[in-house]
This record gives C-alpha cells, sequence and structure tokens, in this order.
C-alpha cells in the first residue's frame, strides 16, 4: 500500500479550524486547568459537544445503513476516517492533551463496540452519543490492581445468573481514562473486560457494557497524576452488578486454546489497533508543540536551524534540535502509515505497535530535550515546556508499555507467539 501525502480535500479545509480550537480555546486554559487537577475543561467540552455529537451521529447511521442494506451498501474503495482522526488528535494534542482526552466520545468504548458489537448493541449504546444537549462519555476497563502488562491476570468475573439471565460482574478496575465522566457525569458506558472463565486464559476474558446508573458500579477514586492532569483517570469498583445477557459483546462461548486460539481478545486486539495510532498522533502533537516552541526561542536569540549545513558543521544546540525533528517525522510518518492500513481495510497490528512505541519514546526524550535546551525558563512553569515534558511520558505507557508493544512488535516480525516470546 502507498501513502499520499496529500491532504484529502475534506481534511485540509477541517484542518484550520481544529487549530484555531487548540489555539485559542485549549491552550489558554492549559495551565490553569494543569494547576487544578480534577477540574473540568467545560469551555472545550461544550463547544465540542456539538460538532462531535455530529460527527457521532453521520457515523452511526452510516453504520445502520450498511447493517441494513448488507454487503451492497459496504463502501468501496479507502476511506479517511482513521487518517481524519489522526490528524485532529493531532492538532487537539499540541493544543492540550489533557483536555483533548476529556472529548465526549465514545472512544475506547465505541471501538470495542464497532469491533465487535452486533448491529442492535451498535445502536443501543452508541446511540446516546450521538443526540441530545448533554455531553456523554465511554471509557474501557481493563487494568486492575494485579493485571497491567499481563491482561491475562484480570480477575474481575462475570456470571451469568440463569434465574434472571443477567451477567453478574464483581471486580476492581484502575487507572480508567474518563471513568468518572462516564459513570458519575453523564449518561455515558464503560466497556469493562471481565473473565467468565479463569481457567481458560486469554480466551476467558469478554468484553460487556456497563452503563450508567448500573447498581455495584462506583466510581472509588480519582488518580491525582503527573501529568494530563486534566485528564479523567478513574478506580470503579464492581460490586454484584448486574447487567442484561446482552450486555455481552461477542460470543459468550470460551474457545480454549488447546481447540482454537483466544477469541474473547481479539476483541482487545481490534480495539487497539485502531487506537494505538491515536495515542501515537496524541504524543506527536505534545511533540510538536514543544519543538515548534523551542525553535521560536531559539529564533528569537539568533539562533537558525540550517538544513543544509554538513553535520559537522552545526552548533550542539542546532544538531540537537534536527535530531528532535528528524525523531517526530519518523514517528509521525509511521503514525500515517498505521492509520492508513486501517482506512485501506488492511490488519495494521505491526503497524500500530510500531508507531506508538515509536512516538512513545521519541516525545519522551524530545520533550525532555526541549525543557534541557530551555535552561531554567524551560523547568520553570511560567512556560508550558515542563507541563509537556509531563503530559509526554503517558504515551509510553496506556495502551500497552513501550516495552509490551516493542514484544509485540518482535513477535510479528520474527513469527513468534505471545508463549514463546514474553
Ligand atoms: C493516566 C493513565 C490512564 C490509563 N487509562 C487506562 C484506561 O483507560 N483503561 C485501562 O484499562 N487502562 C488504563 N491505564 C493503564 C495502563 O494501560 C497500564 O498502566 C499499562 O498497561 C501498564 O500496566 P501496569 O501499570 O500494570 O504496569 P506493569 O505491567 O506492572 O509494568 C511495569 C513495568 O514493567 C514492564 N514490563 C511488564 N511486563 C514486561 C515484559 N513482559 N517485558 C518487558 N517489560 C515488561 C512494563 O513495560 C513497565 O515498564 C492507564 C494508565 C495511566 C497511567
Amino acid at each position: 500500500m502507498t501513502i499520499s501525502f496529500e491532504l484529502p480535500e475534506r481534511i485540509a479545509q477541517e484542518l484550520p479550524m481544529i487549530e484555531a480550537v487548540a489555539e485559542n480555546i485549549m491552550r489558554p486554559e492549559s495551565r490553569a486547568l494543569d494547576e487544578r487537577e480534577h477540574e473540568r475543561p467545560n469551555t472545550f467540552i461544550n463547544m465540542m459537544w456539538p460538532v462531535v455529537r455530529d460527527q457521532q451521529k453521520r457515523a452511526l447511521d452510516k453504520l445502520a445503513a450498511r447493517a441494513e442494506g448488507g454487503e451492497a451498501q459496504k463502501r468501496s474503495g479507502p476511506g479517511i476516517n482513521n487518517l481524519r482522526m489522526t490528524l485532529t488528535v493531532e492538532m487537539l494534542s499540541w493544543g492540550d492533551v489533557g483536555q483533548y482526552l476529556c472529548l465526549p466520545m465514545s472512544l475506547l468504548a465505541g471501538a470495542a463496540i464497532e469491533a465487535v458489537g452486533t448491529p442492535e448493541q451498535k445502536e443501543r449504546f452508541l446511540r446516546r452519543f450521538a443526540e441530545g444537549d448533554d455531553p456523554v462519555w465511554g471509557a474501557m476497563a481493563m487494568t486492575e490492581p494485579g493485571a497491567g502488562s499481563d491482561t491475562s491476570a484480570i480477575r474481575t468475573t462475570a456470571t451469568l445468573d440463569p434465574g434472571t439471565n443477567e451477567w453478574v460482574l464483581n471486580g476492581e478496575k484502575i487507572f480508567c481514562t474518563n471513568g468518572k465522566l462516564a459513570l458519575d457525569e453523564s449518561n455515558g458506558i464503560v466497556v469493562v473486560w471481565a473473565t467468565v472463565d479463569r481457567s481458560a486464559g486469554r480466551a476467558g476474558m469478554k468484553p460487556f457494557v456497563v452503563e450508567a446508573g448500573t447498581p455495584g458500579v462506583t466510581v472509588e477514586k480519582v488518580e491525582i497524576k503527573h501529568g494530563i492532569r486534566a485528564s479523567d483517570t478513574a478506580s470503579i469498583v464492581l460490586k454484584d452488578a448486574r447487567i442484561p445477557y446482552d450486555n455481552i459483546l461477542g460470543s459468550a462461548e470460551v474457545v480454549r486454546p488447546d481447540k482454537r486460539s483466544t477469541q474473547g481478545f481479539k476483541g482487545a486486539m481490534a480495539t487497539f489497533d485502531a487506537s494505538r495510532p491515536l495515542i501515537a498522533a496524541s504524543a506527536i502533537g505534545v511533540g510538536r508543540a514543544a519543538l515548534e516552541f523551542v525553535k521560536a526561542e531559539l529564533a528569537e536569540a539568533g539562533i537558525e536551524i540550517p538544513y543544509n549545513t554538513p553535520y559537522h558543521e552545526l552548533s550542539a544546540i542546532q544538531a540537537d534540535v534536527l535530531e528532535m525533528e528528524m525523531q517526530l517525522k519518523a514517528a509521525w510518518l509511521l503514525t500515517l502509515r498505521a492509520a492508513s492500513l486501517l482506512d485501506h481495510g488492511e490488519r495494521n497490528s505491526l503497524e500500530a505497535s510500531m508507531a506508538k512505541t515509536k512516538a512513545g519514546k521519541a516525545v519522551t526524550w524530545i520533550t525532555q530535550k526541549a525543557v534541557e535546551i530551555l535552561g531554567p525558563m524551560g523547568y520553570s512553569r511560567e512556560w508550558l515546556v515542563e507541563k509537556w515534558m509531563r503530559d509526554a511520558k503517558i504515551n509510553d505507557i496506556y495502551e500497552g508499555t513501550g516495552q509490551i508493544n516493542t514484544l509485540i512488535v518482535a513477535r510479528r516480525i520474527l513469527g513468534y507467539s505471545s508463549k514463546e516470546l514474553r
């Protein structure tokens, strides 16, 4: 597959508007929201909700039409949705990544439902993101106190009560992005990963949709964090939480590994294939913010960055800035490829992990370099550079750490299974 570097017209028209939001709405609030963690970026949320709601409505109506029309309604040729989201996320994260994460959307929950949900479930769970005056959030809860990178260790259980035909969920989920916004502050949903059979390992893991207002579901804590402090990160306790049988996404059947693979977990992988390029894009937005700021400050001090000078003639700072730029571009190209593959209907698991790993590491380094180059003012709260340095690191942690995504890349290239290379 070849990548075209021409922006599709629709995206080219939208981007300046998104840039205006990033520059005029997000940036001015950035410092205050960082200082006042847990305060909601209401200006951004209220401005974006009608836009996002209408986009989600169009997408959902299309899904419904396709489900009704069957194959005949299927799109011919590549789409642009993933590329569009990638560019949008990069731009909004350039504005402020913590605020961007509060975008009222179905996000990871929507990705999971789209990946494995039935047409009826898509309508039932996603319609709330496409109508109404009040913003709605979706979230995904996989991580637990004893299960992060090793997702097969999750202990949250889902037991079927045959008397009522309900699933009964018990367990604790931690570090759930937008968990409080979804459950306590809107009529949202959380896709909770639970096991229906622990002895089956990953094959027993299934995603369940838990709706706001479900008895037995409580948000116990919101994290105080190093970066992305405008973002909501919640711990959720499920105590005999009963949900209808039809809230399971995909089949309830457990296909054991010795029979054939990790059925239930495939939903999670499909979700990550779609979301990892977006995490990479978000990282790159933060990195670009830092890089542009450094270049502007250096230009003001009379230091230009030459692009056609031999390396040995560059000053140390010029060489550093060129290296920052190179790392950012490399990560961006991998990200565009991962998103474009999805738009072409092709598998992108390898490329999604490559982009996420590269972007997470590159941007952690780039933002640290930015602070270093700018000296004490880089470290001062007067400028946003120190904040970008704190905001950058999360991209190397969530949705699979750098180490875990590197392992995924190695497995895919070398042809090893997760049992053979871990
Ligand atoms: C702000 C924030 C938001 C989050 N949002 C969500 C969310 O919305 N939903 C959700 O489900 N989770 C979320 N998470 C959780 C996140 O995905 C996990 O923190 C991450 O997957 C790492 O898991 P862990 O914290 O248990 O670390 P661990 O798995 O304990 O890892 C600790 C360290 O060991 C390394 N390590 C582990 N295994 C290996 C290995 N086999 N080889 C080499 N190194 C290894 C890791 O890379 C890491 O450096 C969020 C986390 C944060 C901080």
